[in-house]
């Protein structure tokens, strides 16, 4: 089953496009509709959609620039074009009659095609909204005579609706361009894996040029001397900002041809920035006309379109903030994909205290489905004679437990001089909750490179626990994975309350990943259960979990470590939750 992702309701154009593309390649298919472009994007790199569809063109707005960012910032694959006629009809419900309209549903492109025709209509008010889709469905839903939509002769079906007016665009031969994307991470023997196979190919890009006299002219020349037709070219607004002119430009040819990769060369030297969207099949004849469409695909009606992202513009956390990096980020960790891949379950006692209990739990918690060990041997205690860990030869345990298992390891840092040796001997830093904020060691794993696991202070907030990620970030160290742990509150029935709606805001607001720890939050064996379920379903990338062989004699937490047995049942009851991580997903 394959699935298209497009921006809207049943009966949008986007939907008629991707519907006909599927069709056409004789797919069992089937499409979803999600609130906004971006959606598009988060939807087929998260690979909850095989393809994904977005308008790039307008032959009377111009370009979609949205679409066209899109398409670079989540470096999805551009695969086809489509040049579909936007026929639109005015759309009423039964009994409605053109004169009595007082209200007309467009989506703004279509407001921009029907100038005309609007003028026509003195007495009528143009409401903008989200897609032609959801303009038909609304006039349907209200029953109102007096309230039409403009929208296509698909959607008049869809929702039982008359035609008041028909071929309503001002040039009756008015058509849009589609692109249809792909995420770079489909399997190799998928179908949409291989190129098409079409006769003509473009090539998009976005390029910026110094505010100088004969910059454009050069960059031209470069396509003109080599014989390459260039026959989009459209300035990019630069909203008052920076000096450069952005250049939205396509050309007919492949990458992959000399001629053109020697152009895109010459250019992108001449650029101050450069961004490729890809090569892709070119559209080759007329416009598809929406009534070759005999009857849809089937819509999904159980898939839920993703809520939109937030795109803050935190000027404090310029670096962890999700617009930096919308498709979220992904890295890998001694063969362990974080934020893309699989969940992650990362299990292993409070602290290393033998070697055979080290080895016994690893080797227990690998066996069950475990894919990273924990263990502390600096251990920050609130009494000053508790256990405080066996230091570096607990350093030393974890790390050949790790490497007889085959499993990456987790350790706490507590100070600026065990870092750099840390680093030889364990593959991801854990910085404690109490050392949240701790600036300097914070900066002093900034400057490692080396994956870090930060958890969110006892009474951090989610912005403080942000700001601490931006510490890590702002010294070039990218691979920070964040750590809800429960924070404390004034209820006291539990260790501290998980807050479980950090992790959608997390997720929302930053591009890290999210990891829930369960044992510290809520401190009490059986309850660790349900958590490890909320926290996957509420769109966590793995959990920390605290697992001893002999809990009852554990020398630091006994209460909250799991049993090994209880380990597995977890793993095998989080089976059954479905996964909603992934990378570029926000919940
Ligand atoms: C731990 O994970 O061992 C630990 C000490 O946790 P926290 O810093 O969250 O209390
Ligand atoms: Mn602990």
């Amino acid at each position: 089953m394959v699935i298209g992702a497009y921006q809207g309701v049943a009966g949008a154009y986007s939907q008629l496009v991707i519907d006909h593309f599927l069709r056409e390649r004789g797919f069992e298919a089937t499409t979803i509709g999600v609130p906004r472009y971006a959606n598009v994007a988060t939807t087929v790199s998260a690979l909850r959609a095989d393809i994904g569809v977005l308008p790039i063109e307008n032959a009377i707005a111009g370009t979609v620039r949205e679409c066209y960012d899109i398409v670079v910032a989540f470096g999805l694959v551009p695969i086809r074009e489509v040049l579909w006629h936007t026929d639109h009809r005015l759309l009423g419900i039964r009994g409605s009659e053109l004169r009595d309209v007082r209200e007309i549903l467009a989506h703004p492109l279509v407001i921009a095609e029907c100038g005309q025709f609007l003028a026509s209509l003195p007495n009528a008010r143009v409401i903008p909204c989200e897609d032609t889709g959801v303009a038909a469905r609304e006039v349907a839903r209200g029953g109102n005579p007096t309230v039409a939509a403009l929208a296509s002769s698909a959607a008049a079906d869809i929702y039982g609706l008359k035609e008041l007016a028909a071929h309503c665009a001002d040039d009756p031969e008015t058509f849009s361009r589609f692109l249809l994307v792909r995420s770079p991470n489909i399997a190799s023997d998928h179908p949409l894996a291989q190129p098409e196979r079409g006769t003509r190919k473009k090539t998009s890009l976005i390029f910026s040029l110094a505010d100088a006299p004969g910059k454009l002219a050069t960059c031209l020349t470069e396509f003109a001397r080599r014989d390459i037709n260039v026959h989009k070219l459209e300035s990019k607004p630069r909203l008052g900002h920076g000096s450069d002119h952005g250049f939205y430009l396509d050309l007919d040819g492949d990458v992959g041809d000399p001629q053109v990769e020697s152009a895109l060369a010459a250019i992108s030297s001449e650029a101050n920035a450069f961004s490729l969207l890809g090569s892709y099949d070119a559209h080759v004849g007329a416009p598809h006309r929406t009534n070759e469409v005999v009857s849809p695909v089937a819509q999904a009606q159980e898939v839920r379109a993703p809520q939109s992202i937030a795109v803050y513009e935190n000027s404090h956390i310029p670096r962890v903030t999700r617009a930096a990096r919308p498709q979220g980020s992904t890295f890998d960790i001694g063969g362990v994909r974080i934020g893309d891949g699989e969940f992650v379950i990362i299990a292993g006692p409070c602290s290393v205290e033998s070697r055979e209990q080290i080895m016994e739990t690893a080797r227990s918690v690998q066996s069950n489905g475990a894919l990273m060990l924990r263990g502390g041997a600096f251990k920050p205690r609130t009494s000053p004679y508790a256990f405080q860990g066996l230091g570096w030869e607990g350093i030393g345990l974890l790390a050949e437990a790790g490497r007889a298992t085959g499993l990456p390891t987790v350790s706490e840092v507590m100070t600026i001089d065990q870092v750099e040796r840390l680093t030889g001997q364990i593959d991801v830093l854990q910085i404690g909750a109490r050392n949240m904020q701790n600036f300097d060691l914070l900066k002093a794993v900034g400057r490692t490179g080396h994956p870090v696991l930060l958890k969110r202070g006892l009474s951090a907030t989610i912005d403080e626990l942000l700001a601490a990620a931006e510490y890590i970030l702002s010294e070039g160290n990218p691979n920070v994975m964040l750590c809800e742990r429960g924070i404390r509150t004034f209820e006291n029935a539990t260790r501290n309350t998980l807050d479980l709606s950090a992790i959608p805001v997390l997720r929302e607001r930053t591009h890290l990943p999210v990891f829930v720890d369960p044992s510290h939050a809520v401190g009490v064996r059986r309850w660790i259960r349900p958590l490890c379920r909320a926290a996957k379903a509420v769109g966590a990338h793995g959990l920390l979990i605290e697992v001893h062989p002999n809990p009852a004699e554990a020398k630091c937490d006994k209460e909250q470590a799991l049993t090994f047995g209880d380990f597995a049942d977890i793993v095998d009851d989080l089976a059954s939750i479905p996964l909603s991580h992934r990378a570029g997903m926000t919940v």
